[in-house]
């Protein structure tokens, strides 16, 4: 039996997916658009027919997809994980999508005798590739200590963080700040440029100050090269913000810069930036 199986190339799971056979394990891949199999195959790793082989033969499965629809679809599907998970084999759900589909996949996976792990990420195209993302675990215990070794060669940081849900949740406060901050830079970075001041000395005072942050830095240079490659998809941003805000919803919590910002990027989105990095947006907004 395979170790791994690993469901989902988009930027983010071929990066992860490469790790994991670089390091040496047995690695069974799927997905949608099988032509992104191809280089992990050329690295060593054994191409699935449908996401069902992929749970059927692997002792733990990853799964990084875009977005709750496509979570859903790839579990519940008639080839899907839930026909070949069970009998103790873990199913890691690593995207970001909202608790209520996690809590449902969970259940699912349970009653057919598997286990269960939701493990978003913080951190994007370069830490995937460098293995140092923020690995967000909740749902099963035993589960998540069976996955230390994979998350070692895939993360710096994996915290536990309890029961399934709660790895949805800290990874949805973590992309609304992301957001809020991103528009309140580029209405920031619009405004000084529009006042007459030079972006890059904009930039280089902000990294110099209490404001500093990785994020500005480098969407800074983005921005101001006007050169939105992507390492982030706008599409995913919003759609973050979208999730949060349906928390914020359901908890009571007021969240009006949050829900300020998710209409920038919707504004974006609809001027056609969805597959752009999401600091796009600065075009939304400048
Ligand atoms: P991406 O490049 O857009 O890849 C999305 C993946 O989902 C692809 O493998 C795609 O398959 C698959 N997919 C989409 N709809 C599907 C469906 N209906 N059925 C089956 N597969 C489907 O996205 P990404 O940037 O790797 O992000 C993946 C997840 O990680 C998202 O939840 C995102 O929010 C989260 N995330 C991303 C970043 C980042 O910086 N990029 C950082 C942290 C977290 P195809 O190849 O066939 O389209």
């Amino acid at each position: 039996m395979a170790k791994y199986g690993f469901i989902g190339l988009g930027i983010m799971g071929s990066a992860m997916a490469a790790n994991l056979v670089k390091a040496g394990f047995g690695v069974t891949v799927w997905n949608r658009t099988p032509a992104k199999c191809t280089p992990l195959v050329e690295l060593g790793a054994s191409q699935a027919k449908s996401p069902r082989e992929v749970a059927t033969e692997c002792e733990i499965t990853f799964a990084i997809l875009a977005d709750p629809t496509a979570a859903r679809e790839v579990f519940y599907g008639p080839e899907g994980v839930q026909a070949g998970i069970g009998d103790g084999r873990g199913y890691i759900d690593m995207s970001t999508v909202d608790s209520d589909t996690s809590a449902a996949i969970a259940t699912a996976v349970e009653d057919a005798g598997g286990l269960f792990l939701e493990a978003p990420v913080s951190g994007t195209k370069k830490p995937a590739e460098d293995g140092t993302l923020i690995i967000l675990a909740a749902g099963d215990r035993s589960l998540y200590d069976q996955a230390v070794p994979a998350f070692e060669k895939m993360g710096k940081l994996f915290p536990f963080l309890g029961k399934a849900g709660q790895g949805a949740h800290m990874k949805l406060v973590v992309n609304m700040i992301m957001g809020g901050m991103m528009t309140a830079f580029c209405e920031g970075l619009s405004l000084g440029q529009k006042s007459g001041l030079d972006g890059q000395q904009i930039l280089e005072i902000l990294m110099a100050g209490a404001l500093a942050n990785p994020m500005f830095g480098s969407k800074g240079t983005m921005i101001l090269q006007q050169e939105f490659r992507t390492s982030f998809p706008l599409k995913h941003m919003q759609k973050d913000m979208r999730l949060a805000i349906a928390l914020g919803d359901q908890l009571g919590q007021p969240l009006a810069s949050a829900a300020a910002a998710n209409e920038t990027f919707k504004r974006a989105r609809n001027l056609g930036f969805s597959e752009e990095d999401f600091a796009a947006v600065f075009k939304a907004i400048t």
